[in-house]
């Protein structure tokens, strides 16, 4: 399998809009640099072509793990995660309680926020301080 480029990363980087595709969480705000994630993971046959790379926080990269689908907690019906570069974040989720946490609207959205944690408690207090410095949520 070929190798991702710095070339490419940076493309991926820029498509991501330097964000975390799954919490939105910006590079700015972030110490550790945010990874090229497989949307389809490598063990489960995922490329490293462009199209199934986008840009994950450490946290949501290693809550994703291998996971393709996830459960919804609505009707108990396994679906597809949330596809960062092909689905718009917007119909799948939303911010509530001022923007500490994430809503899912769908069932992709409701599956990707419990097997990604998108609310783990560190987020949460993270989200808060943020909203303090007036830098959150991302309009
Ligand atoms: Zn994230």
């Amino acid at each position: 399998m070929k190798e991702i480029s710095e070339a490419l990363r940076e493309s991926v980087r820029k498509s991501a809009n330097h964000r975390c595709g799954y919490c939105l969480s910006p590079q700015q705000y972030v110490m550790s640099r945010l990874e090229i994630e497989h949307i389809i993971p490598r063990s489960k046959g995922g490329s490293n072509d462009e199209t199934n790379l986008w840009l994950s926080c450490s946290l949501c990269n290693r809550f994703k793990g291998a996971q393709t689908t996830a459960i919804d907690p609505q009707s108990g019906k396994e679906v597809p995660l949330f596809n960062p570069r092909f689905q718009s974040w917007r119909e799948h989720f939303q911010w509530e309680a001022n923007g500490t946490v994430i809503e899912g609207l769908t069932p992709t959205g409701r599956a990707t926020v419990v097997a990604l944690q998108l609310n783990n408690e560190l987020a949460i207090e993270v989200r808060r301080n943020w909203i303090l410095a007036g830098w959150h949520p991302p309009i």
